[in-house]
């Protein structure tokens, strides 16, 4: 009994490991056999297993057994080709060995020391998808900006959205908080009026445009000059505008350069959310659709979404990461270092990680 209960060494995860890649292979392989949709009922599971956890350990084999029989019914099948709800979450054999070794080497980076391959890696291949996406120079890491990997383009736009609050809140003072003004159309994403209530904004303040089918559904330029003029005059402070370059529920593009220009003259910050229609962007042809993202102050894409990666990456691009910086930084002891320290203090990069945001940062040390 003693034997069972050591930790598996690097022979058993050979075999083990053989044997779970064999079973998702099979599992690709016959995927079209399942219903997409789970049949089950809700609370199905609670009566196939016990209530407690068991108290021997069990075998390799009967826990694959088990998850064929209880787990398997009980699972929505995302990877299907006959999957169409929601949105393409579509991974790939290359992504899943990709996340083996990111389970095997298991890093926590939340600094340049803690792992300086983790944190340089992120930045190069950012690089490397920025420069994909043609995005403008300034959003490299060469200069002040940089990309960034979160765990969703909800986390995405409350980050930036932190930065912008903090950024503007440093210029007219903490108490003006309740007169910050946030502008989108009425078909973005629900993750910016969730990010705005995180953030404090005002639930008044949240101004969701309505688009109609004149525009084909994208924000009028026009329509949110009136409004920032009207919230102006009663002495609000527009800070914020997000653009997105494919709704969810209409693919709609709002125009970048024209919104852009808007904020930029209000001095406000301009998120474009591209997260799913993003990747398509990488095509010359569709490439179009993004003009006037250099007037962005922040870029977001999911490659979860349609670039093959394993749920969740959400790839984030801003100018200035210095505001992300400042809006987001702590500092703490146990991250000092002294690498850290005479470094420039300004490149992070951020990790993030569904319910558990955490940056990493290179050259600063701190986290949120
Ligand atoms: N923005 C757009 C345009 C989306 O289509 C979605 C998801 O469908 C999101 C944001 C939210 O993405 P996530 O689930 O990565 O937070």
């Amino acid at each position: 009994m003693e034997n069972r209960l050591k930790p598996m060494d690097a022979e058993q995860l050979r075999e083990y490991g053989h044997k779970m890649v064999d079973f998702i292979a099979d599992y690709y392989k016959t995927i079209e056999n399942f219903p997409v949709l789970s049949q089950v009922e809700p609370g199905y599971l609670r009566n196939l297993l016990p209530d407690s956890a068991p108290n021997q350990p069990d075998s390799f084999q009967h826990v694959l057994d088990d998850i064929q029989a209880k787990i398997l019914p009980g699972v929505t099948h995302w990877q299907s080709p006959n999957y169409f709800a929601y949105y393409p979450s579509n991974s790939s054999v290359a992504g899943f060995v990709g996340e083996m070794l990111s389970a095997g080497l298991n890093i926590v980076g939340f600094s340049w020391i803690a792992s300086p391959a983790a944190t340089e890696l992120e930045m190069i291949v950012l690089d490397w998808l920025a420069k994909m996406l043609k995005l403008p120079e300034d959003f490299l890491s060469a200069g002040r900006g940089g990309g960034v990997i979160q765990g969703t383009a909800s986390e995405a736009v409350l980050v930036v959205l932190l930065a912008a609050r903090d950024k503007v809140l440093r210029r007219v003072g903490k108490d003006a908080l309740e007169k910050l003004v946030v502008y989108a159309s009425d078909q973005t994403h629900s993750s910016l009026q969730k990010a705005c209530q995180m953030a404090g904004i005002h639930p008044e303040n949240c101004r969701l445009l309505k688009a109609t089918s004149s525009t084909n559904y994208a924000l009028s330029p026009e329509f949110l000059s009136e409004t920032i003029s009207q919230d102006l005059t009663i002495g609000l402070i527009p800070f914020f505008l997000c653009a997105t370059v494919g709704t969810t529920s209409s693919t709609a593009v709002d125009p970048l350069l024209s919104l852009g220009k808007i904020a930029k003259s209000n001095g406000m910050w301009f998120h474009v959310d591209a997260a799913y229609a993003g990747s398509a962007c990488v095509c010359p042809e569709f490439r179009h659709y993004m003009d006037g993202v250099e007037v962005a102050d922040s870029f977001n894409m999911n490659a979860h979404k349609w670039f093959l990666t394993n749920f969740d990456c959400s790839a984030l691009w801003v100018k200035d990461r210095s505001a992300l910086v400042q809006a987001l930084s702590t500092n703490p002891e146990y991250l000092k270092n002294k690498i850290t320290e005479t470094m420039d203090g300004i490149t992070t990069v951020w990790l993030g990680k569904p319910a558990m945001l955490y940056k990493k940062s290179y050259q600063v040390g701190q986290t949120f």
